[in-house]
């Protein structure tokens, strides 16, 4: 079984709320979310984080963000604004090492984030 668990949801083996997906990205809510939208869009390819992106990625790396774009048009947060964010590794807080960016509307942004 696979162990990534972000990969567990692209195969259908982990349930998930899906939002969106294509032929190289899903979208879906996040478990614990931190405003009243959050929603992670992943590469159905695993990837670690964007550090172990390649030059070859490059097209994905802005198909991911283009889903985050879509997705917000769609859930009415563009007009207010958003943020979108991704993890790197120990100090990035990252926890789950299949790379994602997080959507996140619905609320007013702090700035640094913590
Ligand atoms: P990060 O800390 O940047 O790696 O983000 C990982 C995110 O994945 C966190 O916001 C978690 O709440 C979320 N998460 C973990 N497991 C699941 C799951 N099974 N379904 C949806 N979101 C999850
Ligand atoms: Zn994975």
């Amino acid at each position: 079984m696979n162990t990534c668990i972000f990969c567990r949801i692209v195969e259908g083996s982990m349930p998930a709320k899906l939002v969106r997906q294509d032929e190289l990205s899903l979208a879906f809510e996040d478990i614990n979310p931190q405003a009243p939208t959050h929603i992670l869009v992943i590469p159905k390819r695993h990837i670690r984080s964007v550090q172990e992106a390649g030059e070859n990625d490059a097209g994905l790396l802005g198909h991911l963000m283009l889903a985050c774009k879509e997705i917000a048009k769609e859930r009415g947060l563009a007009e207010a604004g958003y943020r979108v964010v991704t993890n790197v590794g120990s100090y990035g807080g990252q926890t789950v090492f299949h790379l994602h960016f997080h959507l996140l509307g619905g609320r007013h942004m702090t700035w640094p984030p913590g």
